[in-house]
């Protein structure tokens, strides 16, 4: 038998060495999904959500022990494993009543046909998830999936095996037999998936997987929900609240070790504002201390893995080497664990690879901009990606206009992206591929289907 180690990255130790899924083991768990989808599928709404919420009810009840095991597994702040768990868990009554919504048929009158567009799950969906959140990304595919009536086999990131397990377990206890599957492995796994007999693959990870999934999916024209990386900038015009702009560009730079997709990867201040900015930002990063994610001190914890924190390590030397100032951070620290301290990068030059390519990492990248409001939308728009952005300032219509001109799907205005509950997740052009969340969101687990009759 196979194994991969599942790494603690705040000690290098192995929590345990996991089974990697067999190609039999494969089929078998896409062959039992599909064997169970019809009978599911013809199951009413209603009793599909109530069974759904027995599950959401049960991971309440567990949630200490599945945000132990993310914090053990991949390094965050066990608060926040907390309360990522007990929120998905809660929310699971909202995307139920989201979803009731997606699948309302739609009646179309023509002179002499009434035609019902109604909606049918795809199938088998396999669902792809990362481990940033362990505990978020998994159940944002596969409720939504199960709702409205498709099967789904997980394969959770290899540095999150068992959170994944755990979340398995305590949603197919409610389900009818091989209806939700497992597999385990790394991108090998993860790419027979793919190629296995599914009908659908929700996907959120890094672009170039996305792009080998989409490649291969295309064989057999599988339905894609793509959800991808970004390079999120943030803009400050002089007439911005500071302080305000100052704590978004720091909380949302370093938050889960800034390993989130959405991050505030490239900051574009104003150069009347610039000293000012710099001065309340390293105040503000300052406090963001590293350190285990069990000790109720730390703010972030290690990165996810060493080989994570070398691809940061190298970006932030680079961007040193080429002019960039180094105002906080910065260097490795000793001893074991995937640990890199809050780092602060001022001038950081627009062609520099930290400005270019994600950097998934605990790293506020400041620059400066004396162009005004063109210059800065420019800036901004420099990038294949285009999930997020942020903008600060005191003119409203300029917010507005901004928001507007920023190539992405979502833009927080004097705040930080995502408001409302509800709203879909988008990434625009390179960061995405349909999207999940939200009604629209949901529906992208079902195809419509149009059935006319004759009408007198
Ligand atoms: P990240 O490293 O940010 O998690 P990845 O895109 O590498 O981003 O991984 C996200 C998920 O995709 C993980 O579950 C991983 O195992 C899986 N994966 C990696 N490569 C492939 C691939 N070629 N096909 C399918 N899944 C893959």
């Amino acid at each position: 038998m196979s194994t991969f180690a599942d790494i603690d990255p705040a000690t290098g130790e192995t929590i345990a060495d996991v089974a990697i899924s067999t190609s039999e083991a494969l089929r078998a768990a896409v062959a039992a999904a599909r064997a169970a989808q019809p009978e599911w599928a013809e199951v009413p709404f209603a009793e599909r959500a109530r069974l759904l919420l027995a599950g959401a009810a049960r991971l309440d009840e567990r949630a200490e022990e599945v945000a132990r095991m993310a914090t053990r597994e991949m390094g965050k702040p066990f608060a926040e494993a907390l309360s990522e768990t007990r929120g998905w868990a809660k929310g699971v009554k909202r995307t139920m009543d989201e979803v009731e919504r997606a699948l309302e048929p739609e009646v179309l009158r023509g002179d002499d046909s009434e035609t019902r567009v109604e909606r049918e799950p795809l199938g088998v969906v396999a669902a792809i998830t990362p481990w940033n959140f362990p505990v978020g990304m998994p159940l944002e595919i596969v409720l939504p999936a199960l709702a409205t009536g498709n099967a789904v086999v997980l394969k959770p990131s290899e540095h999150v095996p068992l959170t994944g397990e755990l979340l398995h377990e305590i949603f197919s206890a409610e389900l009818p037999e091989g209806l939700f599957g497992l597999v385990h492995g790394a991108g090998d796994v993860g790419a027979e998936l793919v190629a296995s007999d599914v009908d659908m693959i929700g996907f959120v990870g890094s672009r170039d997987t996305g792009r080998r999934i989409m490649e291969s999916a295309s064989r057999d024209l599988k339905r894609l929900v793509l959800e991808l990386g970004g390079k999120d900038p943030l803009v400050v015009f002089e007439d911005a609240d500071l302080d305000a702009a100052a704590e978004c560009a720091v909380k949302h730079s370093l938050r889960n070790t800034g390993q989130v997709c959405c991050s505030v990867e490239r900051v574009y201040v104003a150069d009347a504002v610039a000293d000012r900015f710099e001065a309340l930002v390293l105040e503000k990063a300052r406090g963001w201390k590293h350190g285990s994610g069990f000790d109720e001190e730390s703010k972030m914890g290690p990165m996810v893995s060493a080989e994570q924190r070398d691809k940061v390590v190298a970006q932030v030397e680079d961007a040193v080497a080429r002019g960039a100032r180094l105002l906080l951070g910065g260097e490795t620290p000793e001893g074991a664990g995937a640990f890199y301290p809050a780092t602060v990068l001022a001038d950081v030059g627009e062609d520099l690879d930290i400005s270019r390519h994600e950097t998934f990492g605990p790293v506020v990248s400041l620059s400066r901009f004396s162009g005004g409001e063109d210059e800065a939308v420019r800036l901004a728009n420099d990038t294949p990606y285009g999930l997020g952005a942020n903008v600060y300032t005191a003119d409203a219509e300029r917010g507005r206009r901004v928001a507007r001109r920023i190539k992405s799907g979502q833009v927080g205005v004097n705040r930080y992206l995502g408001g409302a509950a509800g709203a879909p997740w988008v990434g625009a052009r390179q960061s995405g591929f349909g999207f999940l969340g939200g009604v629209e969101g949901h529906k992208q687990f079902t195809i419509p289907k149009s059935i006319s009759y004759p009408v007198a």
